[in-house]
């Protein structure tokens, strides 16, 4: 899963979680504004019904004390406290007699005409229907209140008593403070929610990165065992195999040093190593003294069931078993620092899946290798073969093919005994394994007769082995069951392409070569070349 996708998906979730924070926050907002501007509001319209109705109450002692001028001069003191915009007194006809602004004295007012009377009156002969109003003012939004002066009983002696009122006090109370107050409470919402919405898109970032690393963890691991399975799958072949595990053991667990323990025999073992630089050798058998050693001796008697650490957890011993059986051992060594936990639990996991390849290897192994001699058997001869006529056939590579059997055989069972002629085969496969390269093949080809494949290899070159083998188990000292037997063997040769181009017809060549040493004489090499001499 390519990482950048993954970031992309990062920034389509904190754009798409930004827009719906935004949004949620912003109606939010609005909605806590809306109540918050309705209350100001109503506290300032509470506050000027109570000015009004203070003022009113002041005034009415100076009306009655008959005094203009300490009307007049109140509404000054008043106006000129700031308290308010404009208050104001309107007699019967709508006149102004006193007002805090004195250029306003005299100024008549049409119920009909005056847009600020409009908002009280809703028809000509209505009389204001509420206290407090808000009005649009020249110097902004004001609250009007609108107090009724009331002709009661101890104006009679001014007014008569039919009149229902004798004017009406309007103070106009300015809004603007209380503006300025639902502003900054706005301005304040916006921020702290804009200043959230920055501080959040960090976290939320930082969130999924973490989420991100994860995924991107479990992706690498997903495919390391992946590649892991893929490799082990490819190879039956055990050498091939033993290679691949502790190259990918290596890599996974970044180790210095891994050994791979294999069982041989019933309490045997044989240990290849891979190096840092990836070189590998066959380890000799270890000393109690060395920390190997005894977690392979345990191992050996079948008490190392599941993986081990060595207290600083720089090394540990992995057990690869199908069911009660011993498949191998892994020893893993990282000098410089501990092993990593969860790459642990990776190779744990896949320890199931090398065990299998381990345990086809070796049931690949058992049907390829002839139980008696130890080396390859007819059948796998045949596989061998093909694919040695079929790099011939790719590259042209040259090849030589030996067929060696055992010289009086019979007669080696009549004297000693079947058991010691299979000592006796024994012996020859194992000098015939010992006389040949790494990259040659042995095999058992039918009960004393045994073939040799060896790949690159021309006439001259067939012949040196072919004599190398006869010298050998010429030389070799046999004794079985207190009997020195001397074997000797008969070997033909023939070469691809000299001698033949098919596999069957090659065969048949080495054959004629064999017949012809067998005629000459036993104990010989015979080639098609040399087949008259
Ligand atoms: P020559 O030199 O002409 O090859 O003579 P030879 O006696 O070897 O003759 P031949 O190749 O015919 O004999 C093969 C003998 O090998 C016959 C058989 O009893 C014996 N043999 C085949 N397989 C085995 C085996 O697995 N074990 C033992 N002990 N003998 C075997
Ligand atoms: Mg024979
Ligand atoms: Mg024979």
């Amino acid at each position: 899963m390519p990482v950048q996708w993954l970031h992309r998906f990062k920034m389509k979730i904190i754009i798409g979680l930004v827009v719906m924070l935004g949004l949620s926050m912003g109606l939010t907002m609005l909605f806590v504004m809306n109540i918050t501007r309705d209350s100001l509001l109503a506290d300032s319209a509470d506050n000027t019904v109570q000015l009004g109705k203070a003022i009113s109450s002041g005034l009415r002692c100076s009306m009655l004390n008959r005094s203009p001028e300490r009307i007049q001069e109140t509404l000054d003191k008043i106006g000129q406290s700031g308290q308010v915009s404009r208050i104001f007194i309107l007699n019967r006809q709508g006149r102004v007699d006193f007002s805090s602004d004195r250029s306003d004295i005299g100024k008549k007012y049409e119920r009909t005409a005056d847009a600020t009377c409009r908002g009280c009156h809703l028809s000509t002969s209505t009389i204001p229907a509420q206290h407090t109003i808000k009005l649009a003012g020249d110097g902004g939004d004001v609250f009007r209140n609108i107090s009724v002066i009331y002709n009661e009983e101890p104006c009679f002696g001014c007014h008569p008593q039919n009149i229902k009122i004798n004017g009406k006090l309007i103070i106009d109370h300015p809004l603007t403070e209380t503006y300025r107050l639902i502003h900054k409470i706005g301005l304040i919402m916006v921020v702290a929610g804009l200043a959230c919405l920055v501080l959040l898109v960090p976290f939320m970032s930082r969130m999924i990165n973490r989420y991100i690393d994860q995924i991107v963890l479990k992706n690498s691991e997903i495919n390391l065992v992946y590649s892991i399975m893929n490799s082990i799958s490819k190879t039956i072949d055990m050498d091939e195999l033993k290679n691949i595990v502790l190259d990918i053991v290596s890599d996974a667990l970044t180790a210095e040093e891994v050994d791979l323990v294999l069982p041989n025999g019933q309490s045997g073992y044989r240990i290849v190593t891979r190096t840092a630089t990836g070189e590998k050798y066959q380890r000799k058998k270890l000393n109690r003294d060395d920390p190997l050693g005894l977690i392979v001796e345990r191992w050996c008697e079948g008490s190392v069931l599941q993986y081990e650490y060595s207290l600083d957890r720089t090394e540990v011993y992995l057990p690869i078993r199908k069911g009660d059986s011993r498949l191998a051992l892994i020893a893993v060594r990282c000098k410089n620092h501990p092993l990593a936990e969860d790459k642990l639990q990776l190779i744990e996991a896949i320890c199931n899946h090398i065990a299998i390849a381990f345990e086809n290897a070796r049931l690949y192994s058992m049907a390829i290798t002839d139980e008696l001699t130890g080396i390859y058997t007819v059948r796998h001869f045949r596989t061998c073969i093909d694919r040695q006529m079929i790099l011939f056939d790719t590259y042209g590579e040259k090849f030589s093919l030996l067929m060696i059997d055992i010289d009086n055989f019979k007669k080696v069972n009549d004297t000693y005994g079947h058991p010691t002629g299979d000592a006796v085969l024994r012996k020859v496969a194992h000098c015939i394994a010992e006389s040949v390269r790494v990259d040659d093949l042995a095999f058992r080809y039918g009960g004393e007769e045994f073939a040799v494949i060896l790949p690159a290899t021309a006439l001259s070159g067939g012949v040196n082995v072919a004599e190398r083998i006869r010298s050998r188990i010429e030389a070799a000292n046999i004794i079985d069951n207190g009997h020195r037997i001397a074997a000797t063997v008969s070997v033909g040769l023939a070469v691809c392409p000299d001698n033949s181009l098919t596999v069957k017809d090659l065969i048949l060549q080495a054959d004629k070569s064999l017949y012809a040493a067998k005629h000459g004489g036993k104990n010989c090499v015979k080639t098609s070349q040399s087949m008259g001499t």
